[in-house]
């Protein structure tokens, strides 16, 4: 999962500023690298490393990131693994100047790249997808003759959404002409698409449009391209639209509760996956726990619904990093470790509902589960906002291989003994689809049905080909 933001600013005046701001609002949806690449028309200005937002960008960085068309992007890797050669965004020089950033995953990317190289003769210098999506435009670009044209960007999207097998939010600048943004023909990744009285905005998530003081024009279309040249026209088209599917994650963990997705408000969606969860409720406990931070709107709705007392009787490190997140599991343990502390006058001798979003590979519920039995918590029911998560994500959420899923090949008794816990509720698909508000959502890594075209052969692959990275990372 990654985060981004495209700015086009027609007062002429640097982007920069706003995209270093907007980019810290998005933090939590990467953490490994951050960068951005602004243009001044004749050419680019870029500064991308390793590292959060505050520590890559200085002050100099700013002032010298020229140019009124930016693009920002913070990056979780979900595939590669030389964290630094790999961050957003990538740009090339030919058939123009063209800048490319985005948010999802290319399933069939060791096809497309193989492609690339013996019949376009293009290298790659990375194993970010970013870089593969941007060649393979620049390369049906290429096979269009004559001028640059907005018609040409927008038929050469239709080759390439034809290729590409995942998902991809993306936002480029094509030097000189102006911004381009386009979605995958699911819609399986968030774009936003806002204005104020000085240019227009692509983001993840519309907490960027508040921070920013941007209005939010709508949620970009599945398969849609949005063209925004220098004199401010908007120039829009749906290249391949098909089901439109987005990722139910996003609110029930990724996105921030403060944001908007599709328009369902993800803090009122979240409550909802609490009510939900209530209706099934049979057990009588003292108290109801969220796991901070994700949780906590989750949890206040099932404590009203079931008329329990909402405690928080966790505390949680700030300055440690989400677990979820990071790369490897030897750092994700240490992290689990170091992450929660428990209020011992709010868990001893009390019956408690524990609430979490989810539960991916088990560590953190284990941990949880013994760490308050250590401190004297009479009763522990773990109540799950999200179904069991059985098959791998191919769509840019680190859900990597079905070894490392908890619930891929036990049942939820097998999962309740191995993590110590009195009792499991998850949530119900049903109840996740009413609490969201829409029927058609991807629920891929849920029952297995994927939204593209994805074979157990693919699946196979794509677990050896996550092993592998697994293994360089550990
Ligand atoms: S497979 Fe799961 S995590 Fe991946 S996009 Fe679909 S719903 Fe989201």
């Amino acid at each position: 999962m990654c985060g981004f933001i495209g700015i086009i600013k027609l007062n002429g005046k640097d982007v920069a500023e706003e995209l270093v701001t907007g980019l810290l609002s998005i933090q939590h949806r990467g953490q490994d690298s951050s960068g951005i690449i602004t243009s001044d028309r004749s050419r680019f200005h870029i500064k991308k490393n390793a590292g959060l937002v505050s520590n890559v960008f200085s002050r100099s960085d700013v002032k010298s990131l020229k140019g009124n068309v930016g693009i920002g992007h913070v990056r979780y890797s979900t595939i590669g693994f030389d964290i630094e050669n790999d961050s957003q965004p990538f740009f090339v020089n030919y058939p123009f100047g063209i800048a490319l950033a985005h948010n999802g995953n290319i399933a069939n990317y060791e096809e497309i790249r193989s492609s690339l190289e013996k019949e376009s003769h293009r290298q790659l210098t990375s194993r970010c997808d970013a870089e593969l999506i941007l060649n393979v435009l620049a390369d049906e670009m290429s096979r269009i003759s004559g001028e640059f044209s907005i018609g040409k960007v927008f038929d050469s999207l239709g080759p390439l959404m034809k290729k590409l097998n995942g998902s991809y939010s993306a936002v480029a600048i094509i030097n000189g002409h102006g911004l381009l943004a386009f979605r995958d023909p699911n819609g399986l990744r968030p774009m936003i698409f806002g204005k104020n009285d000085s240019g227009f905005i692509f983001a993840s998530e519309t907490v960027v449009l508040n921070l920013l003081d941007y209005t939010y024009i709508r949620d970009v279309k599945p398969g849609e391209a949005i063209f925004i040249d220098n004199n401010g026209n908007i120039h829009s088209k749906i290249i391949d639209a098909r089901e439109k599917t987005p990722c139910m994650f996003e609110w029930v963990y990724f996105a921030r509760p403060d944001s908007t997705i599709e328009g369902r408000s993800v803090y009122d969606v979240r409550l909802r996956l609490g009510e939900e969860l209530a209706k099934r409720w049979d057990k009588d406990v003292d108290v109801v726990i969220p796991v901070p931070d994700t949780s906590r709107t989750a949890a206040m709705g099932f404590a009203k619904a079931i008329g329990a007392e909402y405690r928080e009787g966790l505390i949680k490190n700030r300055y440690v990093g989400r677990t979820f997140i990071m790369p490897a599991q030897k750092k994700r343990d240490n992290a689990v470790k170091l992450k929660l502390n428990p209020i011992t006058s709010e868990i001893k001798g009390k019956k408690i509902a524990l609430v979490d979003d989810s539960i991916v590979r088990g560590t953190t519920s284990k941990r949880l589960v013994s760490l308050l039995r250590k401190y004297g918590a009479r009763e522990i029911h773990l109540v799950v906002t999200c179904p069991p998560i059985k098959y791998p994500c191919f769509y840019g959420i680190d859900i990597a291989t079905r070894k490392e899923l908890i619930a891929s090949d036990k049942s939820v008794e097998e999962i309740r003994k191995f993590l110590g816990a009195d009792s499991i509720t998850y949530q119900t698909i049903e109840g996740l689809k009413r609490a969201i508000g829409m029927n058609s959502i991807c629920t891929a890594c849920l029952t297995g049905n994927y939204p593209t075209n994805i074979s157990e052969t693919d699946i196979s692959r794509f677990e050896k080909i996550r092993e592998g990275e697994r293994s360089r990372v550990v």
